[in-house]
């Protein structure tokens, strides 16, 4: 079968970003995502609608159709004492936050200047193009209670 809405499907994929370094990577078959809009980024399930089991997809995913554009409004300077003191602040390091319209989040920490920490609540991926090189395993159709909860049970799912 082809993958449609509410299909599951099971994907083989190498994710790159255009230095061609590998941002990420599924292989066995260990991942599997219900298509609902919900579960992938819609430029990937928009590459993915139509393929079945041996299809092979090469799709390059512009940051509008993946994690966003970065958001300058989400990169803050914050003072060091707002970190304890014992901390080891580094370049990469991810904390906890509180973004300016008061969500918390994952903020990631991207410099350090002076007594200053510049702190990114954008997705790690956001502003980046990706590159998919996907391998479509298996596809299946979705059974009422993954329906219901909105993604994959099983295999490549959700273990609950
Ligand atoms: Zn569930």
């Amino acid at each position: 079968m082809k993958i449609a809405e509410n299909s599951v499907a099971t994907i083989d994929y190498t994710l790159k970003d255009d230095e061609d370094v590998v941002i990420d990577q599924s292989s066995d078959g260990n991942f599997a995502y219900l298509h609902n809009g919900q579960n992938i980024i819609p430029g990937l399930e928009a590459a993915l609608l139509g393929k079945a089991a041996g299809d092979k997809v090469e799709v390059t995913v512009e940051p509008a159709q993946a994690y966003g554009e970065k958001d300058l409004a989400q990169i803050q300077r914050v003072p060091r004492d707002m970190f304890p003191a014992e901390a080891d602040i580094q370049p990469g390091m991810q904390f906890q936050g509180e973004s300016p319209d008061g969500q918390m989040s994952v903020v990631t920490v991207s410099d350090i200047d002076g007594d200053e920490v510049v702190v990114d609540g954008n997705h790690p991926l956001a502003g980046l193009t990706l590159h998919f090189d996907v391998s479509v395993v298996d596809v299946r159709e979705a059974s009422a209670e993954e329906l219901e909860h909105g993604h994959v049970h099983g295999p490549g799912g959700h273990a609950h």
